[in-house]
């Protein structure tokens, strides 16, 4: 896998494809999004990630017994115990589908040059950039 991005103005594309290995349809991706598919509970994520990522979420407030340890007696409630009250943030299952395809169709749309071999064909550290038009490229 090699990563190519433009040093003249930043613009990238995902890590060069092959049919057979790393590419927008890998097995893993697909496999976790059919699971994903058929799930019925949220999922807990955090909040900066859904937001940076657009997806619909539900904020509810949950309060759980906190696990055993060694916490500071002086802030547990005598009459419930060692709680702790919180916001979790939760994304349905269908809606991390839903991002996932997105990411992919985002990522298959950006694509430039599917293969290394493709982007040397196209001259290579001499290919122009796709939005600069320069040949600053940078092969991570
Ligand atoms: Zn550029």
């Amino acid at each position: 896998m090699a990563y190519l991005h433009c040093h003249g103005c930043g613009w990238q594309q995902d890590d060069f494809w092959s049919e057979d290995g790393y590419n927008p349809f890998r097995n893993d991706h697909i496999e976790w999004l059919k699971e994903l598919l058929f799930r019925d509970e949220p999922m807990a994520m955090d909040k900066w990630w859904i937001d940076e990522a657009g997806i619909p979420y539900q904020t509810r407030e949950v309060t759980e017994k906190m696990p055993e340890g060694p916490w500071n007696k002086s802030s547990v409630d005598e009459e419930k115990g060692a709680e702790r009250t919180f916001l979790r943030h939760e994304v349905l299952p269908k809606h991390m589908v839903v991002h996932g395809l997105q990411s992919m169709a985002r990522s298959i749309a950006n694509m430039q040059w599917r293969t290394e071999e493709e982007w040397k064909a196209a001259g290579g550290t001499n290919a122009p950039c796709p939005q600069c038009g320069e040949s600053h490229w940078d092969i991570d």
